[in-house]
């Protein structure tokens, strides 16, 4: 009788949460003042933290971040950099992190922390601040944090970091404590050794106190233009400056992370992008080297925008700003930050635009979107990749039908081969080499979108692309958010798909394995080799010269795409998954066909294209 009771209480507990169904996701807002010793490298915070639990559950403990840990030697990135069988030589600090002076390392040092003015108790574990709350927070409760930090900024050893390769002063990422995300899948507090960054959305107000030589540039909108002579100069103000230092007062709203640059170097130019895009702040250091960034970059930055807002949805902010530094070209809310002198040499414009369509584009993927990249990592740098391609044939003039299938697909299928491959879901910071992840995430994530234009039809692809923008923007989506947007779109079943393509490394191959004539029909015999089913698009070509086109369904999609030619189209019964042969009939002698193949458009990933055209002797 007991056991029979609590049985239904633990069934009403498990049913009745009120959030139980529906979306929700936590909310934070900051309010930073900042004191920056240039002198020393270092700086002084106070931040308070509204942290809104928009969760079902009850919150008894929180962590933040605290990036900067990870820069010093025995550390777990350090560590993790020589496990790397290929660490990334364009970052050979990274490897010699052992031999980093104490003035040359990064920390995050928290002072004081306390909740709703109660000290709290807390523990570093490496990058990660363990905090036990003095109350928990309820579902639908918020509560004030209150911290005060100390932090040095590290030598520029990965993103983050003071002197850049090409002389930019302070490239400030990663440089605050930051609350981890908190979802339907609990915590991510995940150790930083280099990779990935997830985090709530909410609003910053960040002000920044520094020596007044220094122009600063990031995340948000600066709010004293006036007081720090942000690029009005030229408009005739005159800034006169009381005492050596200046206050920086930055607000940025609905990002989930805050970027910064100083240099004493920093000039400015601005842009409207056309049509109601944002306004563009490109910052660079003054000198020779960086000429472009002054006179041709703008106008391409303009354009790239217009065209990514037209293919993939509205911006969602009113200002974007492209700032020299980092160490390669890493994006953030709001900005990004690129370096102009690679150490092969000085960048060309064509490289400069190449990064800034990838960097601008992440502001949708990663900005907007912001799926959690640790576990996702194919649905930000691999959708990154996928709409690049489409966005370099629109401003270049490339004229190419499917622009995003050339390279991309042709990389991954000589990756394939390779057999070290890891499964796409892997989690970032796990993959075994540097080249597996980069070949999941950017590459074989691209492919996925290549093989959905193929699967579901390039227009309802593109049209799918923009509503997922639309309602998954500021939202975190998961794969299976994505997914469903796309099944509901194309009134197909998707799921079979990304089973095999992100959780496994099966591949794609088929075959024409024979052509028999018959009396007056031609019997066609293909082979399924590879272990991911697909729809199969079949164009035959007369000896006239005149084209149709079959259709083979596989069952599981429950469906078909429209046709995407002007060729009449035959749709020929499923090709189940199990079958490893399936035979059709073509109406017409043997001797009447020129040529048969199977995905025209090349769009499919398949492994071996050499089996997949039959053509008459
Ligand atoms: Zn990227």
């Amino acid at each position: 009788m007991k056991f029979f009771i609590l049985s239904i209480m633990v069934f009403l507990m498990t049913t009745s949460t009120p959030f139980a169904q529906g979306y929700w996701q936590q909310h934070v807002d900051y309010k930073m003042d900042i004191d920056f010793d240039a002198k020393n490298h270092q700086f002084s915070g106070k931040q308070t933290l509204v942290y809104s639990n928009n969760s079902p559950d009850t919150l008894k403990k929180v962590y933040y971040h605290l990036y900067y840990n990870a820069f010093q030697p025995n550390s777990m990135m350090y560590w993790k950099t020589l496990s790397v069988p290929d660490p990334d030589p364009r970052f050979p600090l990274m490897g010699q992190m052992d031999k980093l002076k104490k003035d040359e390392i990064g920390y995050q040092k928290v002072a004081t922390l306390t909740q709703d003015g109660k000290d709290l108790e807390c523990h570093v574990s490496y990058t990660t601040l363990e905090v036990k709350l003095a109350d928990p927070i309820p579902p639908g409760g918020s509560t004030t944090f209150e911290m005060e930090f100390n932090a040095q900024v590290p030598l520029q050893i990965r993103r983050t970091g003071r002197d850049s390769f090409d002389g930019v002063d302070y490239s400030m990422t990663q440089w605050f404590p930051k609350m981890a995300e908190y979802d339907e899948s609990g915590w991510h507090a995940d150790p930083y050794v280099a990779r990935e960054f997830h985090a709530p959305w909410g609003n910053y107000e960040v002000n920044i106190t520094i020596d007044k030589d220094y122009v600063l540039a990031g995340t948000g909108i600066v709010q004293n233009p006036n007081e720090v002579g942000y690029g009005y100069e030229d408009e005739g103000v005159n800034v006169s400056y009381p005492s050596d230092k200046l206050t920086w007062k930055f607000k940025a709203e609905n990002v989930h992370d805050f970027a910064w640059a100083a240099d004493t170097e920093y000039v400015q130019n601005t842009i409207q992008t056309p049509n109601g895009g944002p306004l563009i702040r490109i910052f660079s250091i003054d000198e020779e080297e960086t000429i472009l960034w002054r006179t041709e970059l703008a106008p391409q930055a303009a354009k790239i925008f217009e065209s990514i807002e037209k293919n993939f949805g509205k911006y969602g902010w009113s200002q974007y700003s492209i700032i020299q530094g980092g160490d390669g070209g890493m994006e953030y809310p709001m900005a990004t930050l690129i370096i102009n002198r690679k150490r092969t040499g000085v960048r060309s414009l064509s490289s400069l635009t190449g990064t800034l369509v990838h960097e601008a584009l992440h502001s949708w993927y990663q900005g907007m979107l912001a799926t959690n990249e640790s576990y996702f990592a194919w649905m930000d740098e691999g959708f990154t990749t996928y709409a690049e391609d489409i966005i370099l044939n629109e401003i270049r003039d490339w004229g190419q039908d499917w622009p995003a299938v050339g390279g991309s697909n042709e990389h991954y299928i000589n990756w394939a081969k390779t057999g070290l491959e890891e499964p796409a879901c892997t989690h970032a910071d796990h993959f075994i080499t540097n080249s597996g992840y980069g070949r999941s995430a950017y590459v074989k994530g691209g492919v996925a979108l290549n093989q959905l234009s193929y699967i579901i039809g390039d227009q309802t692809m593109r049209a799918g692309l923009i509503e997922y923008r639309n309602e998954w923007g500021f939202k975190h989506p998961t794969p299976n958010d994505f997914i469903r947007l796309m099944e509901k779109k194309s009134d197909l079943e998707l799921h079979w798909f990304f089973d095999e393509w992100i959780h496994t490394t099966n591949t794609i191959d088929y075959g024409i394995k024979s052509v028999e004539k018959n009396r007056k029909t031609t019997e066609v015999t293909l082979s399924k080799i590879g272990r991911i089913p697909m729809p199969l698009d079949i164009v035959v070509t007369k000896k006239d010269g005149s084209q149709f086109l079959y259709y083979i369904p596989i069952g599981v999609m429950r469906g078909e795409k429209p046709n995407e030619t002007d060729l009449e189209r035959t749709i020929l019964p499923d090709w189940y998954w199990t079958h490893p042969e399936y035979s059709f009939t073509i109406d017409l002698p043997k001797s009447d066909i020129k040529k048969i193949e199977i995905d025209e458009t090349q769009r499919m990933a398949d492994l071996d294209r050499t089996n997949n055209v039959f053509s008459a002797e």
